[in-house]
């Protein structure tokens, strides 16, 4: 492994120096779950790796996704074995490489009179879901009758059951695999870079072999340059490739999916549920700490890319699916506490509505050898990764004579995981929780930062200590914070509360309570003015706002 620059925001300047000055394998263009799985495919097998990401990390569709790690039982309806086969295996690599990250949990699907999944039907498409993905047998499908899914699930109307499915699936938070990836990558000698835009390609003889940037930060441009240039934008991925050959047809058909928060107490799912609708979609509540959440709608979408609104109608479609299941709960607008809104980069294809589009992925290679990749799906990263950079690898050896490793990124832990398996990750959270509970904290908040960080925790617990401030909770986010500036690249406090930590999504009273405290540790690190930290306090509440208003 190489010597490498801290991934802190405070190393930036030479991070910027070594993009500037380094002539890489493979330039990478995107900082979500695609370019970041991309990073760490290509760096493990050595080659030199540049990543730049034009907002922050996963600020993209992979902080705004479901957050399963799913085998996609309804791609077996589209008959699309291959991709749930793939997806399928790659649940349990996904899992053994970030156990604390990447959660076994049980989904019950309930079935209905007059609903659209039938009794046989789905008994036999559980069956060849588990079967595709090679489930241990532990975990393999269960039938439920009526009175068993009631039991399982009491806020299930036992009138409308025919029966139930218990199946097995993994929950995650996707910015946080998004990001122990990149760090993953980072330490396997990858140079990567937040808020870096980049504007436009350099050619040679017809070639790419670089782009041209903007360091979002300061507005200085700069090059970097490498042999390969992919363009892993997602939602984006057309808008690069028209800059690169302007008379390129559009591919993507970009869909819109939202997912709205209510607290626990107003939706007490036991457990996750993917229940269908009136239109014969599928909506999943998925209970998370102290809230559950449900989502997704999928509707066509055209608007811009960088400011995805909720509108009421989205709001009034999910919360009449919550309605239409569970008969007792009434749930209005007022009891959504947050909420998201993410583009899926799906692959065009005419005639298809958008929930029939296939989430298959599919490189693209231009004349000038850009290679960009689309569509595809959060629990297949890996092997997209793969796909790619064996087309990288292949383009080094025909042109270059260079070999490298072949992928292995299924043996890479990411960092976080020092974990032999999910029960050392439940004994090491009691160990945590052994030492929080005397400054009264619970449980839940070790296996919070179990379930964020892994065993990096303990490095969190050493900056807690340090902390002058009297309220342990606020001394632990400050810990939590700081350990965030120097090892995670956070450049705003939103950084933090959105894609570091999830709390705007799971916790948002607490962004609004310790605000203060998050603007003061970037007072401490970046020396603001008041004026500065007025600024950042502004910003937090203003998108806080923006997480509970629906146009
Ligand atoms: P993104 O995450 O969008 O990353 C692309 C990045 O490129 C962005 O961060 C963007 O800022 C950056 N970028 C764009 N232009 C530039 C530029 N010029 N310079 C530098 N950077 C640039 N999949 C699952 O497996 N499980 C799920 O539960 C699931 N649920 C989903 C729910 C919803 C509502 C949606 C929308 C998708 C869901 N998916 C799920 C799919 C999954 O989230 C996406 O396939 C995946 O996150 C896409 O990742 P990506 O890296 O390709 O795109």
């Amino acid at each position: 492994m190489q010597q490498h620059i801290p991934f802190s925001t405070t190393y930036r300047p030479h991070i910027v120096k070594k993009l500037s000055n380094t002539f890489f394998d493979l330039v990478v263009v995107g900082g979500g779950i695609t370019g970041a799985g991309i990073a760490l495919d290509a760096a493990s097998r050595g080659l030199k790796v540049a990543l730049v990401e034009k907002g922050d990390f996963a600020s993209g569709t992979s902080s705004k996704s479901t957050k399963l790690i799913h085998g996609g039982l309804r791609y077996l309806k589209q008959f699309n074995f291959v991709l749930v086969r793939e997806v399928g295996k790659e649940r349990a690599v996904v899992h053994k490489i970030a156990p604390h990250l990447v959660q076994p949990e049980k989904m019950l699907l309930p079935l209905l009179k007059n609903g659209h999944n039938g009794k046989l039907l789905t008994a036999a498409g559980l069956k060849m879901y588990d079967w595709l993905a090679n489930v241990k047998s532990a975990d393999k499908r269960k039938m439920l009758t009526p009175k068993q899914a009631v039991n399982l699930e009491p806020l299930l109307a036992s009138k409308k059951l025919i029966g139930a499915g218990y199946y097995a699936e993994y929950i995650t938070d996707d910015s946080r695999l998004t990001l122990e990836n990149i760090k993953t990558a980072v330490k396997y000698g990858a140079t990567a870079l937040n808020y870096t835009k980049v504007t436009g390609f350099i050619e040679k003889n017809g070639k790419v072999c670089g782009v041209n940037v903007i360091d979002v930060l300061n507005e200085q441009n700069y090059s970097i340059k490498g042999h390969y240039v992919v363009n892993a934008t997602g939602p984006w991925v057309d808008d690069l490739r028209i800059t690169n050959q302007p008379n390129q047809l559009k591919q993507l058909h970009i869909t819109k999916g939202v997912h709205l928060v209510v607290k626990h107490s107003k939706l007490p799912v036991q457990q996750p549920i993917y229940f269908d609708v009136n239109d014969g979609r599928m909506i999943f509540a998925i209970p998370r700490g102290d809230v559950t959440y449900i989502g997704t709608t999928d509707t066509n979408y055209v608007l811009s890319k960088d400011k995805i609104e909720v509108t009421k109608t989205d709001v009034a479609y999910l919360l009449n699916a919550v309605a239409q299941m569970f008969t007792n709960v009434k749930l209005t607008e007022e009891d959504v506490i947050s909420c998201w809104a993410g583009l899926r980069p799906l692959i065009h294809k005419k005639g298809k509505k958008p929930s029939e589009l296939s989430r298959k992925d599919e490189i693209f290679i231009a004349k000038n050898q850009l290679i960009s990749i689309a569509g595809g799906k959060l629990t297949g990263y890996r092997k997209m990764a793969e796909r790619v950079v064996n087309t990288v690898v292949k383009f080094h050896k025909k042109q270059h004579k260079s070999k490298f490793k072949e992928c292995h990124t299924h043996q890479i832990p990411l960092v976080g995981n020092l974990f032999t398996s999910f029960t050392d990750v439940k004994l090491y959270a009691d160990k945590i929780y052994n030492y929080l509970k005397a400054d009264g904290f619970f449980k839940n908040d070790a296996w919070y930062l179990i379930s964020h960080y892994g065993a990096q925790t303990e490095h969190i617990l050493r900056y807690y200590k340090t902390q002058k401030l009297i309220d342990n909770k606020a001394k632990l986010i400050a810990a939590e914070c700081e350990f965030c500036i120097k090892n995670e690249m956070v450049v705003t406090p939103l950084d933090f509360f959105i894609r570091r930590t999830g709390r705007m999504y799971f916790n948002i009273a607490s962004v609004t309570q310790y605000a203060p405290v998050v603007v003061n540790v970037f007072t401490k690190y970046f020396s603001l003015t008041k004026a500065q930290q007025e600024t950042m306090l502004n910003e937090i509440h203003q998108s806080v706002r923006d997480h509970t208003t629906f146009v």
